[in-house]
C-alpha cells in the first residue's frame, strides 16, 4: 500500500480563497479590514521567518497586519505592557505572540493577559476551556483545528474512529484530542509515560504523532490503512523531519507529508481565526 497524501497546501489554499472572500465581502458592504499584530521577542531566525509568513499569509487575503519586534532582554513585564495595548488598539482584531519566547519569559501570565477574543492563536485558557468543555464560541487552537480541518476536508470520517494522539501539550496534543473527541473518535491520549507506545499506535485509525521525537513511530507500530498525520517539525541534518520512521508510508493508508501537511494548515487557521475575531468583535 502505498498511503495516499492529505495534502496541506491544497487545503490551506482552499481556506484562503474562502477568508479573502470573506473579507471583500465584507469591506464590500462597508464593514471594516481586519488586522494582525504579530509580536516577537528575541532574535531567533526560525520565529522571524514564521511571522513573515504569517504576515504574507494575512496580505494574501485582505487583511491587514503590524508587527512587533522585541529585544531578547525584554521583560515580561514589558511585554505585557505591549499586550494591554494591543487589547486596547480597537484597530487590531488579533494577536499573535510567537513562541517560543526567550526562557526568562513567563508565557502563562502572557497568555492569560490576551484578550480572549483577539487570541487568535487559541491559548487563552478561557478558548481553552471552551475547547475542553466541547463548547462553540471561542477560538479553536491553530494546529488542532488545522488537522481536524485537513481531515474533515479529505472526507475522513472521524466520528466512531479509534484517534490516538502522541504527545500532550496543550499547544497541540490535547486540543487535538478534544476537537477529535468532540467530532466523536474514540481518542486515546499517548505521552513519554505511556507503557507500550506501539500497542495504542497499532489501534489508531487516526494516528496523530506530535512528539517532536524523529522515528518515534516506525512502520509496524501503525495499523494498515491508517489516517497519520505527521505534525512535528524535528531538524535532522538542516532537513525537516517529523516523527514518522522509514516505511510509515507504505503501511498508512492517507499520510500527511512533512513538510507540506500540518504547517500550512496551522497558518491558514491563525488567518481564519484572525477573520472571525474581527467579525465577532464588529459583526
Ligand atoms: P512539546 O510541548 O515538546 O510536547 C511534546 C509531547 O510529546 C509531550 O506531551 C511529550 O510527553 C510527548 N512525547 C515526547 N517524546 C515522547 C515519546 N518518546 N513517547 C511518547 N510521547 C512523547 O511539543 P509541542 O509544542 O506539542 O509540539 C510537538 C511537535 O509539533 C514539535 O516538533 C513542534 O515543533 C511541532 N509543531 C508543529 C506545528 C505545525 O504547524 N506543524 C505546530 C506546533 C508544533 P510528556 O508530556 O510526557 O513530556
Amino acid at each position: 500500500m502505498t498511503a495516499r497524501i492529505l495534502d496541506g497546501k491544497a487545503a490551506a489554499r482552499q481556506i484562503y480563497d474562502e477568508i479573502a472572500a470573506g473579507v471583500a465581502a465584507r469591506l464590500a458592504q462597508g464593514g471594516t479590514r481586519p488586522k494582525l499584530a504579530t509580536v516577537v521577542v528575541g532574535d531567533d531566525p526560525a520565529s522571524a521567518q514564521y511571522v513573515r509568513m504569517k504576515q504574507k499569509n494575512a496580505k494574501q487575503v485582505g487583511i491587514d497586519s503590524e508587527d512587533h519586534r522585541l529585544p531578547s532582554a525584554t521583560t515580561t513585564e514589558q511585554l505585557l505592557e505591549l499586550v494591554m495595548k494591543l487589547n486596547d488598539d480597537d484597530g487590531v482584531s488579533g494577536i499573535l505572540v510567537q513562541q517560543p519566547p526567550p526562557r526568562h519569559i513567563d508565557m502563562t501570565r502572557v497568555i492569560t493577559a490576551l484578550d480572549p477574543v483577539k487570541d487568535v492563536d487559541g491559548s487563552h485558557p478561557f478558548n481553552a476551556g471552551l475547547v475542553a468543555m466541547g463548547l462553540s464560541g471561542g477560538v479553536e487552537p491553530c494546529t488542532p483545528a488545522g488537522i481536524v480541518a485537513l481531515l474533515e476536508r479529505a472526507g475522513i470520517s472521524i466520528a466512531g474512529a479509534n484517534a490516538v494522539v502522541v504527545g500532550r501539550s496543550n499547544l497541540v496534543g490535547k486540543p487535538t484530542a478534544l476537537l477529535l473527541l468532540r467530532r466523536n473518535a474514540t481518542v486515546t491520549l499517548c505521552h513519554t509515560r505511556t507503557v507500550d507506545l506501539a500497542s495504542h499506535s497499532r489501534n489508531a485509525d487516526i494516528l496523530v504523532a506530535a512528539a517532536g521525537r524523529a522515528n518515534l513511530i516506525t512502520r509496524d507500530m501503525v495499523k494498515p490503512g491508517a489516517v497519520v498525520i505527521d505534525v512535528s517539525t524535528n531538524w535532522v541534518d538542516g532537513k525537516q523531519v517529523g516523527d514518522l520512521g522509514p516505511g510509515v508510508d507504505e503501511v498508512a493508508g492517507w499520510l500527511t507529508p512533512n513538510p507540506g501537511g500540518v504547517g500550512p494548515m496551522t497558518r491558514a487557521m491563525l488567518i481564519k481565526n484572525t477573520f472571525e475575531a474581527e467579525v465577532r468583535r464588529r459583526p
